[in-house]
């Protein structure tokens, strides 16, 4: 079969891989029909490191059942769909509290639970995809929608839909959203359908900003403007009363605390990879609540996938690309270097 490839650091290529094939009785083989590039697939070839070469890359994909286990209940050849980017086996301590992310039975021994990021795992930007554990870790896609509206389910919607959970925005709230990126977005949207009342959009790419102004959101360029005196003019003073940090900056941790109001609620779902210092004394003096995590999404299917039915959340909005998988190398491209106002590319196998 067809996949893109990670070779080392900054060498992709659309190779010729092995078929999968069912290895347990839980899993199943997914025949993939629609995937997409992650921010986090880029963290990959930009050096990342990870400890082998030559599987497939990709956490974010949609298809049909080719094969199923013999243990597999939920599932069977034929049914529609989507995965979620950690795998968990579903029945640990772990994955019983909803933390699928940190499983006890796929991280054992310090293994990437997440498509994509090693040999044991390969990932979904390809023509097929082992799936573990499918019945922890598969979705029934519902006949009536199509893989485009429920492909982001995935990742990076739960990813922002956790951080406006985790930043309990509620009815009224202020709230300034670091990234206008795909994550940034959906924590926009999901801080919206929460009840904010005002949302301040942040990013350095004037594309990114326009759209969020089209929205009807108050945007910062932090490249022009000095953001903790904006946040605070436009919040008379106060600070916001949630910060979601959706971009993954080291130098943006200390930055969210500064800009949260006394007893505001600070959320960091951009994965930052270096150490971030902050000063603990803010954190006692303004009263703030820190909340940070990988996403299960797993733990968001309930709540989003509603939203998405009724249509009161289109996911499809970000896709500004669509390419055939054969040429996902390009999209790579055109995603990491945001060419011609690449915002999401979906590949098509
Ligand atoms: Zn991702
Ligand atoms: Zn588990």
């Amino acid at each position: 079969m067809k996949g893109i490839a990670y070779h080392g650091p900054g060498d992709i290529r659309l190779d010729t891989l092995a078929d999968p094939g069912l290895r347990e009785p839980d899993d199943v083989v997914v025949r993939v029909t629609r995937t997409a590039i992650c921010g986090s697939d880029l963290h990959v070839v930009h050096g990342l490191p990870v400890p082998d070469r030559g599987f497939a890359l990709g956490h974010e994909f949609v298809g049909v059942v080719e094969d199923a286990g013999a243990g597999v209940r939920r599932f069977r050849k034929g049914d529609r769909v989507l995965a979620s980017c950690t795998t968990g086996c579903g029945r640990c301590t772990a994955c019983r509290r909803g933390l699928f992310s940190a499983c006890e039975a796929t991280t054992a021994g310090g293994a990437s639970n997440l498509f994509g990021f090693s040999c044991g795992l390969p990932g979904g930007q390809a023509e097929a995809v082992r799936v573990p554990y499918a019945d922890a870790n598969l979705l029934a896609v519902p006949t009536d929608l199509d893989d485009e509206r429920i492909l982001f389910l995935s990742d990076i919607l739960p990813t922002g839909h956790m951080g406006a959970e985790l930043a309990e925005v509620g009815p009224g709230d202020v709230v300034v959203v670091l990234g206008c990126g795909p994550v940034g977005v959906f924590a926009q949207r999901c801080a919206e359908l929460r009840g904010a009342s005002r949302i301040l959009a942040v990013d350095l790419d004037d594309a990114r900003l326009a759209r969020a102004r089209a929205r009807g959101y108050e945007t910062v360029h932090p490249g022009r403007e000095d953001l903790g005196a904006r946040v605070q003019e436009l919040t008379h003073g106060r600070g916001a009363d949630a910060v979601i940090e959706a971009v993954g900056r080291p130098e943006l941790v200390a930055k969210a605390l500064e800009l949260a109001r006394h007893g505001g609620r600070v959320s960091f779902v951009g994965v930052v990879l270096e150490p971030a210092p902050f000063f603990l004394g803010l954190l006692l003096m303004k009263n703030l609540t820190l909340r940070a995590g990988i996403v299960s999404p797993q733990a968001h299917w309930p709540k989003l996938l509603p939203l998405i039915e009724s249509g009161r959340l289109d996911p499809t909005e970000i896709i500004s690309h669509r390419l055939p998988l054969a040429e996902g190398v390009r999209g790579y491209e055109l995603f990491d270097q945001h060419e011609d106002g690449a915002l999401k590319v979906v590949l098509r196998p």
